[in-house]
């Protein structure tokens, strides 16, 4: 699948608005905590400036309900966005306002717009086409370069598209990335093939499972969606996460996996704990003797050691959700464990985002992988197999 590149535009000089991803987490003080998604938008932000664009910039930060407020201001990223650039970055007072469209209108070649949270506009969501058009106005091209949003059918990633014809718009540089990384994974990836699935719950990651059985070696599983796996094997698992409903389908992911030789591993040893809190009691058991109302928050020992067994001799490692808890530090030491054999391995090693990227940062390894998307959900639905809003208006037609 080819996507329309921003490097075939006749960009010189010209207006450009890209959609980018900034929704950065922030602490209790309103600091970026972690700039890797602004970071991420450079090479695309650069290539502009290179030939003299003038640039608008827009993304959403956070779940603002349709009107300002200030803690959801892009106001810190202007400020981040002016370090990393080492240029004035002008900022604009709201989204398609009477500030932001006179700021948009004036812009000249080399400059920098960043317009306001783009969820400030209740129509963003909606994908509602008036705002899609305004935002369109502003410019004489449009990139997106949001993947960590591509999933969403939302004005300024979808519904503006429709104002740009194949010669004016394109992937920036990161969408590019996410897209081939992904491809290649699902579509070629160099056997044999691992991919360690973990989180709380079988249901967000039931489709994904699914889609990637027919195309893997083996895949590790970890998290509280084990224990319906566990539950679904005739272990009594106590108080751990079940998802009753989806016991058939646990069943029959295990069965699929058998038919097509896919080696399919559970927790043997799982941390017990007699409550899901910081200073609750627990203890190393086997899968098959959970303590009378206790439950699993991590792997254990004896799955982590074989877990790196399993790992051994692949060449390609796919990481989606954690082994445990590990906001918890009680439960993180299978999911840190994990992450340091999934680093020091020499197998192409990719993190899809969310929380397994937060927490492969948390302990300073994300230097150590191939590739850390910037998207949970839309690499997520990349791996269902699903096409992405944002992403189909700019496949390019084969022939
Ligand atoms: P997800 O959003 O489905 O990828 O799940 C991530 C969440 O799963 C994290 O917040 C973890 O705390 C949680 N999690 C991981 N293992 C367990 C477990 N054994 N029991 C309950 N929650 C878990």
């Amino acid at each position: 699948m080819e996507l329309f590149n921003i490097k075939n535009l006749d960009l010189a000089s010209k207006k450009v608005f890209i959609r980018c991803d900034f929704n950065v987490p922030m602490d209790q003080f309103g600091n970026i905590s972690d700039d890797r998604r602004i970071r991420s938008a450079i090479a695309t932000i650069h290539h502009c400036l290179d030939l003299n664009c003038a640039v608008i910039l827009a993304s959403h930060l956070g779940r603002p309900k349709g009107e300002f407020e200030e803690k959801y201001s892009l106001a810190p990223v202007a400020r981040r966005l002016n370090q990393l650039l080492k240029r004035d970055v002008i900022v604009a007072k709201d989204v398609v306002g009477e500030d932001a469209m006179q700021k948009a209108k004036d812009l000249k070649e080399g400059e920098i717009l960043l317009l306001e949270n783009l969820r400030f506009e209740a129509g963003e969501t909606k994908n509602n086409p008036e705002l899609s058009e305004k935002l369109a106005s502003m410019a004489e091209f449009y990139i997106n370069d949001a993947f960590g949003v591509s999933h969403r059918a939302h004005s300024s990633v979808e519904g503006i598209t429709h104002f740009f014809d194949d010669e004016h718009k394109a992937a920036g540089y990161l969408l590019q990335k996410e897209i081939q990384f992904f491809g290649k994974l699902i579509q070629k990836p160099v056997r044999p093939f691992a991919a360690i699935v973990g989180g709380s719950k079988v249901s967000g990651k039931l489709e994904a499972l699914v889609n990637l059985l027919p195309r893997v070696d083996k895949i590790l599983i970890g998290g509280g969606m084990a224990f319906t796996f566990l539950k679904q094997m005739g272990y009594d698992v106590q108080a751990s996460l079940v998802e009753d409903d989806l016991l058939e389908d646990a069943g029959r992911i295990m069965e699929e996996a058998k038919k097509l030789g896919v080696k399919f591993y559970l927790p043997v040893d799982v941390i017990a704990a007699d409550k899901f809190a910081e200073d609750a009691v627990s203890k190393i058991v086997t899968s098959q003797e959970i303590p009378k109302d206790w439950m699993g928050l991590d792997i254990g020992p004896a799955t982590v050691r074989l877990y790196r067994e399993a790992l051994n001799d692949v060449q390609t490692i796919l990481w989606n959700g954690p082994m445990g808890v590990y906001e918890i530090e009680k439960f993180a030491r299978g999911s840190n464990k994990i992450a340091h054999f999934v680093a020091d391995s020499y197998a192409t090693t990719v993190v899809g985002g969310g929380d397994t990227a937060d927490l492969v940062q948390r302990i300073n390894l994300d230097e150590e992988m191939t590739f850390i998307s910037t998207g949970g959900g839309a690499s997520l639905e990349l791996l269902e197999g699903k096409m992405l809003p944002g992403v189909l208006p700019l496949v390019q037609d084969e022939d």
